[in-house]
């Protein structure tokens, strides 16, 4: 029964391939209880693909809009709820403009994201942005992470956190609590003082299980991450499978329930008109072990 918080479709996001109809379809398919569709809004992000990414706002809204329904007023037989958000990227020189964003339409969700450190991409230059160690890599990462949670205090989810992971020429690159712990601390201060919600995001998970060799239950967060977070009073988890082709709807969700389950935490959130609502989840915890056998 989870709503999966972060989405992408092919008409505003130039790296997705799915349409609203068939993620719709993955979602009923999968059993998601809600959808949320939450498109790249990154001023200043011009990549591969030629064009800057960001969508109209006002179109964006008027063709989502009138899709709506209520992940919290779903009976049962209903088709899978779904919502309308944004996935914000974080550049400190247009804050003013990303909070008139954030302000002047009807999200459910709003997503801040960073996906670029002083304009460089790590996906396209990681050679600019990873450091030798892991440790001063993703202290000046999470520094980052925490002032735009500061400095856009109405973002409800804060996006994978562990964005970086992905990408370091380093073997074993997944983000850990001991990289940073004074950053972390920092970042989840600000984030419990705002209201913001931890992602956890199982496109990373993926990507550290397929392409850096963790096994499944390795490639889950570190869970002194979350333990540390529950320890200084978050409560707030938001589950997304940041699909951008409908083959990645709710990708690794029931597993990363299950590994959450393991970590003590039953429920989580999502946001209608940029309000928090709580879901619990059941899981089953021998998910994660039957699926390393698999691999
Ligand atoms: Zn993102
Ligand atoms: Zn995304």
């Amino acid at each position: 029964m989870i709503v999966d918080s972060h989405n992408h479709l092919t008409k505003y996001s130039p790296d997705a391939s799915q349409t609203r109809e068939e993620m719709m379809q993955a979602a009923t398919e999968i059993g998601l209880h809600g959808i949320v569709t939450t498109d790249h809004y990154d001023i200043g992000s011009i990549t591969a693909y030629g064009q800057e990414w960001v969508f109209d706002p006002v179109e964006y809204c008027e063709d989502i809009y009138p899709h709506r329904r209520l992940p919290s007023r779903r009976q049962k037989d209903d088709p899978p709820g779904f919502l309308c958000g944004a996935e914000i990227g974080y550049i400190p020189e247009y804050i003013d403009r990303l909070n008139k964003l954030m302000t002047d339409y009807p999200w459910d969700i709003v997503i801040m994201s960073l996906h670029l450190v002083h304009g460089i991409d790590p996906f396209h230059e990681p050679e600019k942005i990873y450091k030798p160690s892991l440790e001063d890599t993703f202290r000046e990462i999470l520094e980052v992470i925490a002032e735009s949670a500061e400095m856009m205090p109405t973002a409800n989810i804060i996006g994978h956190y562990d964005y970086f992971s992905r990408y370091g020429p380093q073997e074993k690159s997944k983000m850990l609590y001991r990289h940073a712990p004074r950053e972390f601390d920092h970042l989840f201060r600000i984030m419990i003082k705002n209201g913001q919600a931890l992602e956890i995001n199982t496109g990373t998970v993926e990507k550290l299980h397929l392409n850096r060799g963790y096994p499944l239950e390795e490639a889950m967060p570190d869970a002194e991450i979350l333990a540390r977070y529950k320890e200084l009073g978050g409560t707030l988890i938001s589950i997304s499978s940041d699909a951008h082709h409908t083959n990645q709807v709710g990708r690794l969700v029931p597993e990363t329930c299950a590994w959450l389950h393991k970590q003590g935490i039953t429920d989580y959130v999502w946001f209608e008109e940029r309000k928090p609502i709580k879901g619990t989840f059941e899981a089953d915890e021998n998910l994660l072990t039957a699926l390393d056998k698999k691999s």
